[in-house]
């Protein structure tokens, strides 16, 4: 539920909304909003006396939000969320962030090297798992915490942020401590301890869309971050399950329009995961960007063939060059932008 305050309600009389509800054993969340502020009320268990609130001074309505989820929605908040990463990045507004970079972190060479080459492409977050999950448990199942460090002296050598999967719930603070964007995999899209505590942590959460999870779903498992308090989520079209062998999965692209009109949070597409072929991927990478993403997740090897998980779906650095030429043209077709590129920065001990 959903308290609308009139564009002229004071301090007083929006504090006196959240007061009401908390008397009424229900938790309140205000919303600044551009026109007025509006005030949540969380936990509504369909026995709310919306009269009581819709009696108070400066309340203009009460709205009963009508889809399951609450807080992720466009009627909850008309205004386009966007995250702010520390080196400047944004996701979510006008500027179409682009995150690349291998599967799995494998060395320091590998992971500093091929950070400093996607900065001079222009992307602004490195992606690399350190825990990776592995349909089968004999393939290589990531270098662990010394990973996250590897990736933390990437960032430092190249000012990407980092995004990197956690796969448990003991695993969030580990990896918020290193990394800027947590992320939670498609195989846990629905692993709702993890979303719990990915919910409770300062960092931004990127939640990819379970492999035959349903749009509705996907804004369900977001729900519980938002529920936990953590506003900065961003969602993931990796592809759903299908018929088809041509593909590793077949890439949903209508999601991001549908998401873009059920919620506010921003969303991006992994065209790698996606097709799970090399060729492939450069093709819906452009198709995503046109469909509206706010970003795109590419892997992106300095040696795809050599790649300990992943390299068939993994760009040659020449082609992830070439894919960013061609979506700076997209984007301007579409009155957007990508995020400008980071300057490099000054050698490291300097
Ligand atoms: C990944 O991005 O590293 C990954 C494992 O992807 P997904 O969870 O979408 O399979
Ligand atoms: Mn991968």
């Amino acid at each position: 539920m959903l308290v609308v305050m009139k564009q002229s309600a004071s301090d007083d009389e929006i504090g006196q909304v959240v007061e009401t509800i908390e008397a009424m054993g229900y938790d309140a969340r205000p919303i600044p909003g551009k026109q007025r502020t509006a005030v949540g009320l969380i936990g509504n268990d369909g026995r709310v006396d919306s009269a009581r609130l819709e009696g108070l001074q400066g309340v203009l309505e009460v709205i009963v939000v009508s889809h399951p989820y609450k807080q992720v929605s466009r009627e909850w908040k008309a205004e386009d969320t966007v995250v702010t990463l520390p080196n400047g990045t944004r996701i979510g507004g006008r500027e179409i962030a682009i995150m690349a970079g291998p599967c799995a972190v494998e060395s320091e060479e590998q992971i500093v090297g091929v950070a400093r080459t996607l900065r001079r492409m222009g992307a602004t977050i490195l992606r690399g798992g350190a825990f990776k999950p592995r349909t089968s448990p004999y393939s290589f199942q990531g270098l662990g915490e010394e990973g996250l460090v590897l990736l933390a002296r990437a960032r430092e050598a190249s000012g990407l942020a980092v995004v990197t999967e956690a796969l448990d719930p003991e695993g969030v603070e580990l990896v918020a401590r290193y990394a800027d964007i947590i992320q939670i995999g498609a195989r846990n899209m629905q692993n709702y301890p993890l979303l719990r505590r990915a919910g409770q942590s300062e960092k931004p959460v990127l939640l990819k869309r379970g492999m035959s999870a349903t749009i509705k779903e996907l804004l369900l498992a977001a729900e519980y971050l938002l529920a936990e308090g953590n506003e900065q989520v961003i969602l993931c079209e990796r592809g759903v399950r299908s018929f088809d062998t041509h593909t590793r999965n077949l890439l949903d692209l209508t999601a991001i329009p549908v998401v873009k009109s059920l919620s506010h949070l921003p969303i991006i597409a992994d065209p790698s995961h996606g097709t799970g072929i090399r060729t492939k991927v450069t093709p819906m990478a452009r198709a995503a960007v046109a469909a509206g993403a706010d970003g795109l997740m590419v892997e992106v090897h300095p040696d795809p063939e050599m790649a300990l998980s992943d390299g068939a779906q993994s760009l040659f650095p020449e082609q992830f060059q070439e894919l960013m030429d061609q979506i700076r043209v997209i984007s301007r077709a579409l009155d957007r932008e990508l995020v400008p590129g980071l300057p490099e920065p000054a050698p490291m001990g300097v």
